[in-house]
């Protein structure tokens, strides 16, 4: 007989017309996130490639609250390496960031958090396929489905934030607010990106009574960068390029620049941001090189350009004003139909 087809639970939080303001602020605190983990207890979490604070703060957050909740179970995050900056977060020094020789290793669920297609999953593709039992939750628009019990929000903010309103408050210590507050601020830009909510501030506020250093976390996690960052952030303003009467702003760092630097591509976080400051520019750009053939494109969009359909034609996704994708082959042509498209948004 042929496998009964799992049915899929995909929960999408979402209410088009009334937009962030129908985000709850009630925090009713969903518990399915608690039903599932009761259910298992060699727990698996990840999220995606070159992890942000977001992805990394929504992981070792629900991993410090299981440890808070559920003290028995087995939680093992499994995430690249994370910039330095991040460093500070509880929970970051057990982070198994050896995959190769785990490949395939199997857990009895996993949950992948912040990650909006499975080619996101970079380096824990294996152990998500070889674990059966799967739970994500996110807040990307463009999230492809890939996971059967989904828990998607794209009105949140953050996944931080998201994560918050599933979790139990009495759980919720100075350690797992740390890593949800560190995930707030760098997704919402310090509470400046047009996603920030009524409820961003309310749980950002339900996070500062666990007496967290919101100051020091937001110098750190956001604001703070090594001289190396500091020194490619200068060469992509020293070598920008201006497209339609200064509305683009794009700059290209290829390896040779960023070796030229000290960086590597955990470190490009923040330069785009550079860019997208310029006053007059709407639209930011910037490509940096990973690999002999491959590049990461970030886009960011002030006030009204859609980037998201952009990144989208590249494979990529991410959120109407903050987006990325990657290519492989040709720097020129690719760059020109980036342009074409910025183009044509423009006004
Ligand atoms: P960044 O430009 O900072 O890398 O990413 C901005 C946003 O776009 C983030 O929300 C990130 O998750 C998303 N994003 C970046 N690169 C990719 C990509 O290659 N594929 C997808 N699906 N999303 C991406
Ligand atoms: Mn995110």
């Amino acid at each position: 007989m042929p496998k009964a087809k799992k049915p899929k639970k995909i929960c999408i939080l979402q209410n088009k017309k009334k937009g962030r303001e129908a985000l709850d602020i009630n925090l009713k605190n969903d518990t399915q996130l608690d039903d599932v983990i009761e259910k298992y207890e060699n727990i698996a979490i990840t999220g995606h490639v070159r992890p942000d604070g977001d992805c990394l703060g929504s992981c070792l957050g629900i991993k410090n609250y299981i440890n808070n909740k559920f003290p028995s179970k087995k939680v093992t995050v499994y995430l690249e390496e994370i910039m330095d900056r991040l460093n500070f977060l509880p929970g970051v020094e057990e982070i198994d960031h050896d995959f190769n020789k785990k490949a395939g290793r199997k857990h009895d669920l996993i949950i992948v958090l912040d990650a909006s297609s499975f080619d996101r999953l970079g380096d824990s593709e294996a152990i998500f396929e070889a674990t059966e039992s799967r739970f994500s939750i996110d807040h990307h628009a463009t999230n492809t489905h890939f996971v059967d019990n989904l828990v998607l929000e794209p009105e949140s903010s953050s996944t931080c934030e998201l994560v918050y309103t599933m979790l139990d408050p009495k759980y919720v210590d100075y350690n797992v607010a740390m890593c949800l507050y560190t995930g707030m601020i760098t997704d919402s830009g310090v509470f400046k990106y047009s996603s920030t909510s009524k409820r961003t501030m309310i749980v950002a506020g339900e996070l500062m009574d666990r007496n967290i250093p919101f100051q020091t976390i937001i110098d750190g996690a956001f604001y703070s960068k090594t001289y190396e960052q500091a020194k490619v952030c200068a060469y992509a303003i020293e070598n920008v390029k201006f497209a339609f009467d200064g509305k683009c702003a794009y700059a290209i760092v290829d390896k040779n620049a960023m070796e030229k630097c000290g960086v590597t591509p955990k470190d490009m976080d923040g330069t785009i941001d550079e860019l997208r400051l310029i006053i007059g520019v709407e639209c930011a750009l910037l490509i940096y090189q990973i690999d002999e053939n491959d590049y990461k494109i970030s886009l960011r969009a002030k006030d009204y350009m859609e980037v998201d359909k952009i990144a989208v034609e590249f494979g990529g996704g991410g959120h109407v004003r903050a987006a990325g994708a990657s290519f492989d082959g040709n720097l020129e042509a690719n760059l020109k139909k980036i342009l074409e498209l910025i183009g044509a948004q423009i006004r």
